[in-house]
């Protein structure tokens, strides 16, 4: 048993729910244990040890669960009217919402992230995407269409469910991404299969027991924890799946492209990021720290949208660096549960291992460390914030840490800086920072990313869209670009020509 579990400020609902015994799959209503009865612990990332154990699902698991999803769609879920629709995602936000406090100890015990952060961000925001989408069920409608020959035929087109969709998600943010998948995809009617990273899968498992207190139907959503080429690739493989959602690693996210191949599912992928942020000049400098540390040391730096590539003007460079070291060195670190803590435990050892091996090769490949650099516990995951003077060429400026690790960049020039922002394969988001409202807006308009903040940084809203530009993925979520992606179009015709 982790020691975390005995801190004073945690609830004891959440105490008791860890405890209570292994978490099983979701699957037509039932929680059941898998079949093959194997299960895998759940590790506190502050501490290192299991908190609990969860049954493992396998391929014949997500069979099961595709067969009950299916009979949901064909069933129960059809004849659910789109009011009603709404009504249950309304419910689902209005339970989580009663839950806020367990869900946000519970995601933060499980990432190791700090409760503030969770108790802001992570499950506040998942509850306006379920509210935000059960706005959309009673309003995504098709359109008659002015086909040539006027009054000979009628012509519309109908926005229908794709069918089952299989859901599969990573562990950063573990619930606010299920909300990103199940909320569109169920206001828009479809039922689905939900794989849960199998580092965090407890918010999954508690929502799972709040969907089906809401009332929805058996088989409208499963939850089946396992392991990515396991169960994860049995929802890739498996025919009655017509679509795939994913959030993970760019790596993962070009097997789903290959597999897809075989029945053309559809997919959205929402993949890496290398981000660059950008200062110029003019900026308002303490804003430019405040959203430096937000860009970077948010979540640990374990998030897609991390600002890892600060670029800065050379005129300000030096104040701009002693401002952000200043604030990032007073960063308090600790265990994710106790609510004083700003920034937490990464979220594995692993996961530790690969963000040290990167800091690692800043250094040898002659990157200046300017703060941080080591494990700062010996017990539990904790990396502290890292800051190096990089060039463009270093590792630590091209590919994705995934971690609380900045490289800081010089440039002089405009176009410079946005030809040396946009040389990458990804393109999830970018910040600038100017208060030249024609600069802001050119270079918004010039770099390749899916979203661009003006000073500001990891601004989200379910009512505007998410995704990658190149490498970062493929659709859209958020807003109502994803029920585009949750829907097929179909057109029909009717002759009305009575000669
Ligand atoms: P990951 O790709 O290792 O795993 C993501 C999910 O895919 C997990 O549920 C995992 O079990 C599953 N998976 C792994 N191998 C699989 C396989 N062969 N077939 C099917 N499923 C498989 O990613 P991660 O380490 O959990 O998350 C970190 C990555 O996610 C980072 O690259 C990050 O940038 C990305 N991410 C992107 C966004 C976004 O919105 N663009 C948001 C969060 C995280």
């Amino acid at each position: 048993m982790s020691k975390t579990l005995e801190h004073p400020m945690l609830l004891e609902e959440v105490r008791t729910w860890i405890s209570s015994g292994p978490k099983k799959l979701f699957i037509g209503g039932r929680w059941v244990p898998s079949i093959s009865e194997r299960r895998f612990d759940v590790i506190d990332p502050a501490t290192g040890d299991p908190m609990t154990s969860v049954y493992e699902a396998d391929a014949e698991d997500v069979d099961a669960a595709v067969q009950a999803a299916m009979r949901a769609l064909q069933g129960s879920w059809r004849s659910v009217k789109p009011m009603e629709r709404g009504r249950l995602l309304w419910k689902l936000a209005d339970l989580m919402e009663e839950h806020a406090e367990e869900l946000s100890q519970l995601e933060s015990l499980d990432t190791g992230k700090p409760v503030f952060e969770t108790s802001m961000v992570d499950i506040p925001y998942a509850i306006d995407h379920f509210r935000y989408f059960s706005g959309w069920t009673t309003k995504w409608t098709g359109e008659t269409l002015p086909v040539s020959a006027p009054g000979q035929y009628l012509a519309y087109t109908r926005r229908e469910p794709i069918g089952v969709v299989g859901a599969i998600t990573p562990w950063n943010m573990p619930l606010l991404i299920v909300s990103w998948k199940l909320a569109p995809a169920l206001a828009a009617g479809n039922t689905v299969v939900l794989k849960p990273s199998e580092i965090t899968p407890l918010t999954a498992l508690r929502l799972g027991e709040l969907i089906q207190e809401a009332g929805f139907p058996p088989g409208v959503v499963n939850i089946l924890p396992g392991f990515g080429p396991k169960a994860g690739n049995a929802l890739l493989t498996h025919r009655g799946i017509q679509k795939i959602s994913f959030t993970g690693s760019t790596r993962v996210g070009r097997e789903i492209v290959h597999a897809s191949a075989e029945n053309f599912k559809r997919i959205t992928l929402e993949l890496g990021g290398k981000s660059p942020n950008i200062v110029f000049p003019d900026a308002d400098l303490d804003k430019v720290a405040s959203g430096v540390m937000m860009s970077i040391f948010f979540n640990q730096g374990e998030i897609c949208s991390a600002g890892s590539r600060l670029y800065v003007h050379e005129q300000v460079y030096d104040r701009v660096l002693e401002k952000v070291v200043d604030r990032a060195r007073k960063v308090r670190q600790g265990v994710g549960i106790d609510p004083t803590t700003q920034m937490g435990a990464l979220v594995s050892e692993n996961h530790m291992n690969r963000v040290l091996g990167y800091i690692q090769k800043g250094v040898e490949e002659g990157a200046k460390l300017l703060l941080g650099g080591d494990r700062s516990r010996s017990n539990g995951y904790f990396v502290p914030p890292t800051i190096f003077e990089a060039r463009d060429h270093m590792s630590i400026a091209r590919e994705e840490v995934f971690g609380p690790v900045l490289a800081v960049l010089p440039f002089k020039d405009e176009k410079d800086v946005v030809r040396r922002a946009n040389d990458s394969d990804y393109g999830l988001v970018a910040g600038v920072w100017t208060n030249d409202v024609r600069r802001g807006l050119r270079v918004a308009h010039e770099l390749h990313a899916g979203t661009v903040w003006i000073n500001g940084y990891n601004l989200l809203d379910p009512t505007s869209p998410w995704g990658g530009f190149k490498q970062s993925g493929l659709g859209r979520e958020m807003g109502r670009y994803a029920l585009e992606h949750y829907t097929e179009t179909k057109s029909v015709w009717v002759n009305l020509d009575e000669s």
